[in-house]
């Protein structure tokens, strides 16, 4: 057995103890938070100062972009983004996967135990064979001709087979609202439901995303147009969420990620859709490529079920979930640490379906993290950092 004491203990599915002693056995798996020491054996007692607390869960992550790190520009709009990362996509396969070890590495040294991972490629299957980190990866499939759906579709199955065969979960999920064709997104969907299986896709990621689904004009409009789904293109005038929705299932956990334009008739719409769904927020991210956070007031007033992800290097100085959370106290410092924590862990946990992670509960093996450096106020501020124990 082994013994954690700190300031405070947070379980996250039961109160807060104030120095509490989290019990652990030899394999990790949580026992117990007692109270007082009377009964424990007290030299083995490894005591710190701080609040102790189960591994994040990172429920959006690019590992395969890890090379990408410090290479795009900043502030400039998704158009400008996307359009940067088209063409430094290509680069050799060594520092690809050298830069994805590190990654790894970084986000398990940062208390992660468990990753959502986007991938468009098998390249990342042998980093997360070996990792320590639990890996969700989600084959993203996009296109924009409906000729080709059913081929695009084949091609995802054999790159899911791969991850499968490699005893890694897995699922097939559609880019974003508006880079799938109605065919590929039934494909998907059928899919989904078929298996039973978690989706995750980009939400309402930049301001005229909406008005491309509602109008058919506009910013993003004008980058889409030359691509055959476009051409003759008439918008349904819902949202962007409302139209993506529509074409997945309502039996299926979804993750929508991002959400930094969405507004509160889309999350009413949400709400009546599917009790399933999740809202990602990667506050860094959107805050380097739009320089605008999420509405994460709105979100978190409306009782919706909230995670965290760092998205990758090519959008994010950092890939830590306690820097998500100084980002998101930064901007909305009257959200409650609790709620925040809740997002980081036992959310994501639940997105993934990873039952033994996310909170301090007999039998799970959720890690052991030291949050330090966050004071009275319980604000995670630029002093504040992580430790993993165990
Ligand atoms: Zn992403």
């Amino acid at each position: 057995m082994r013994f954690f004491k700190a300031d405070i203990i947070y379980p996250i599915t039961s109160p807060p103890v104030e120095n509490g002693i989290v019990v652990v056995n030899d394999d990790g798996i949580f026992q117990s938070v007692e109270r007082n020491d009377d009964t424990l054996p007290s030299d083995q007692i490894e005591t710190f100062e701080g609040i102790i607390c189960p591994g994040f869960i990172n429920t959006h992550c690019h590992l395969e972009l890890s090379h990408l790190k410090g290479r795009l520009t900043e502030k400039k709009g998704l158009k400008n983004f996307i359009s940067e990362i088209v063409q430094l996509r290509e680069s050799d396969v060594d520092s690809i996967k050298a830069a994805m070890i590190k990654s790894d590495d970084v986000m398990w040294q940062n208390g992660i135990v468990a990753i959502g991972d986007i991938s468009n490629s098998d390249i990342s299957s042998e980093v997360k064979k070996n990792s320590r980190i639990k890996y969700h990866t989600f084959v993203e499939l996009f296109d924009l001709d409906e000729s080709r759906a059913d081929q695009v579709f084949e091609e995802g199955v054999l790159l899911l087979k791969k991850f499968h065969h490699e005893g890694l979960p897995v699922s097939i999920t559609p880019h974003s609202p508006y880079s799938v064709s109605s065919r590929l997104f039934k494909l998907i969907s059928d899919n989904a439901y078929k298996f039973d299986s978690i989706l995750s896709i980009h939400n309402q990621e930049t301001k005229s995303e909406d008005e491309l689904f509602k109008k058919g004009s506009g910013e993003l409009y004008e980058l889409m147009k030359k691509y055959p789904m476009y051409s003759g293109f008439k918008p349904a005038g819902h949202s962007s969420l409302a139209t993506a929705l529509s074409r997945l299932p309502k039996c299926n956990k979804i993750q929508l990620v991002h959400n930094t334009f969405s507004q509160k008739e889309d999350i009413v719409w949400a709400k009546n859709y599917s009790t399933l769904i999740y809202w990602c927020l990667c506050i860094n991210a959107n805050l380097f490529i739009e320089n605008t956070p999420p509405p994460i007031d709105l979100l978190f007033n409306s009782g919706i079920k909230i995670t965290i992800g760092t998205d990758s290097y090519a959008s994010n100085h950092s890939l830590s979930v306690l820097d998500e959370m100084k980002s998101i106290h930064d901007h909305f410092p009257h959200v409650p640490f609790e709620n925040i924590l809740e997002w980081a862990t036992i959310n994501g946990a639940s997105f993934l379906g990873m039952k033994e992670l996310g909170s301090f509960e007999k039998g799970k093996k959720p890690g052991v993290s030291l949050l330090k450096g966050i004071k009275n106020d319980f604000l995670v501020n630029s002093e504040s950092n992580v430790q993993r124990i165990i």
